[in-house]
């Protein structure tokens, strides 16, 4: 088994982006400008929101975080996003999800300017990933793309199953996987909670990609031998004998599953950091598009 190491590929991957956001400097064009709009006081969306901050100024790309109280209405959002959308200061902008309960996502995520959407979330973005056109890709499955090539993991052929049919992971994970293209050519499967015999699909897998928001779903005796595992789950679970009290693990039960894997991706320090590094490289895009 060898373990996939998102952390050391994310830096690589970031090192390539830091030389980028040089030349442009170098340009003299300014560096690129990434905002985060954070919407309550989540203790998960706000790390998130920290870490992209850390990033961002590690490769040289500026950033600044709107905070706004969880009591904020729609319409308020809806301004914010409308003046980040004409700023051009700005080159692309996030809205941490989740949103508090009385915001619409998917009003929020039409409003953004496709050019400055960086999560790769907006329809616009969606519609010219799955045609194959020049697009900001959603971070996650972007940052397993570059993983996946970082390890030369053959897909061409492969039968891959992904787990989860989310608009952020799952649907674009397997669009992307099944287009003609280096890591693409693969049949795919992709399985959600109403998938009937779940386990006698992920067993036939040569590569399983889980992102289905369960603590350990995968077990050994759901994998074959020498499959690829990419786990994009992370969850806190209970832990006493942690000094937090606590540890972080994925939708995959690592130990059993790890000693089956050809390669696996651990939590943390798998797809994570890949997702940040990804959301870096859709901001110099975004700055190299609003540059020309
Ligand atoms: P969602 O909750 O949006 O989607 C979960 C998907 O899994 C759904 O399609 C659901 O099916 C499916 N599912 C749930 N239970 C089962 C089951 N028992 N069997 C089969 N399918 C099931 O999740 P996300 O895609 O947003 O996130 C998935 C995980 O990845 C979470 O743990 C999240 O925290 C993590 N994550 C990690 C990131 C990173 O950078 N590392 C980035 C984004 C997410 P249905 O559609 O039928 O309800």
């Amino acid at each position: 088994m060898k373990l996939m190491d998102g952390k050391a590929a994310s830096e690589k991957l970031k090192k390539e982006i830091a030389a980028e956001v040089a030349k442009l400097i170098d340009a003299d064009i300014k560096a690129p400008h990434l905002v985060a709009v954070l919407v309550g006081d989540d203790p998960a969306s706000q790390t998130y929101v920290n870490s992209k901050e850390k990033a961002s100024h590690s490769v040289g790309i500026t950033s600044s975080v709107y905070r706004l109280p969880a009591k904020t209405n729609e319409q308020e959002l809806l301004d914010l996003v409308h003046f980040l959308n004409k700023d051009e200061e700005v080159d692309g902008f996030i809205v941490q999800l989740p949103l508090p309960k009385h915001i619409n996502v998917e009003r929020i995520i039409n409003a953004i300017d496709y050019r400055k959407d960086v999560d790769g979330f907006h329809p616009m973005n969606v519609g010219k990933m799955v045609l194959g056109e020049p697009a900001m890709i959603s971070a996650t499955p972007q940052g397993i793309l570059y993983l996946l090539k970082t390890y030369k993991i053959q897909t061409k052929g492969k039968n891959v199953v992904v787990l989860g049919r989310s608009n952020i992971v799952g649907t674009p994970m397997s669009i992307l996987l099944s287009r003609k293209a280096e890591i693409g050519d693969a049949t795919v499967t992709l399985c959600h909670s109403r998938t009937e015999n779940l386990s006698k699909i992920t067993q036939k897998a040569d590569i399983i990609i889980a992102a289905i928001g369960q603590p350990e779903f995968l077990k050994a005796d759901m994998v074959k031998e020498g499959a690829v595992i990419i786990d994009v789950g992370i969850h806190r679970v209970d832990d006493t004998t942690k000094e937090k009290g606590y540890r972080l693990t994925g939708d995959v039960a690592f130990d059993e599953v790890a000693k089956k894997a050809s390669f696996i991706t651990p939590v943390p320090g798998g797809v994570g950091p890949m997702t940040i590094a990804a959301l870096l490289q859709n901001t110099l895009l975004a700055a190299k598009n609003n540059a020309k």
